[in-house]
């Protein structure tokens, strides 16, 4: 990505906030917004549910209990939390971090649909229930996290919020293990793409399509 792509997406990006900042419809007033952060070219999009205590507090998405499993998952990959984007469905905390309502869930998508346009990532990670259904509104946690599923051409990977992983140590040991597929979909989706370009994908789908159980793949 040239830096130029680099700084018109954070432009657009700080843009959006603005608007978000000035909007007097959206609900949550009380709350502060916390927008997002990340590299803005990151090919992976994390999104959460919405900002809990400590989120309001700093702003930042995923700076407490949650913030810190998903910091050491995202490390484990060899990855660095400041190449990823990182942001939530809802950019205010509900009061005593109660589930978000669905007219709030509604208020805010236009702005999340418009940040993942501008951000642009090859796979989106949803965290928890309320996200994946976001997107998936038939989707079941417990059967569908760690599958892969189209979005349009993106690629979407549902997986558990980190507060369920730190609450069993079971959830925890499944998003562990669908976390460390992440790397390998990024890579072979990123092969498949540049096969496309190349007008070579019959090979590369088919190849795909036979690394990745068939029920996990929609590619
Ligand atoms: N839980 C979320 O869903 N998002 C955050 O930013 C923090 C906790």
């Amino acid at each position: 990505m040239s830096p130029n792509n680099y700084n018109s997406k954070m432009e657009a990006l700080h843009e959006l906030q603005k608007e978000m900042e000035e909007d007097k419809d959206l609900p949550l007033k009380n709350a502060n917004l916390v927008f997002g952060e990340g590299n803005p070219n990151s090919e992976i999009l994390f999104i959460g549910e919405a900002p809990g205590f400590y989120e309001d507090l700093q702003k930042r998405p995923f700076v407490g209990r949650s913030g810190q499993l998903l910091n050491a998952m995202i490390e484990s990959l060899g990855w660095k939390r400041e190449d990823i984007y990182i942001t939530n469905i809802v950019k205010r905390r509900p009061p005593d971090n109660r589930d978000p309502l669905p007219e709030e869930i509604a208020s805010y998508s236009p702005y999340l649909m418009r940040q993942v346009e501008i951000i642009n990532p090859l796979i989106i990670a949803t965290l928890g229930r309320f996200s994946m259904n976001f997107f998936m509104p038939t989707g079941k946690i417990s059967r569908d996290q760690g599958k892969i599923f189209w979005l349009g051409d993106r690629l979407i990977m549902p997986l558990y919020h980190p507060a369920a992983a730190l609450r069993s140590t079971t959830v925890k040991d499944d998003l562990k293990k669908s976390f460390v597929r992440l790397p390998i979909i990024k890579k072979k989706y990123e092969e498949f793409l540049k096969e496309k370009k190349s007008g070579n994908n019959k090979e590369t789908s088919n190849e795909v399509e036979e690394s990745v159980p068939k029920e996990q793949a929609l590619f």
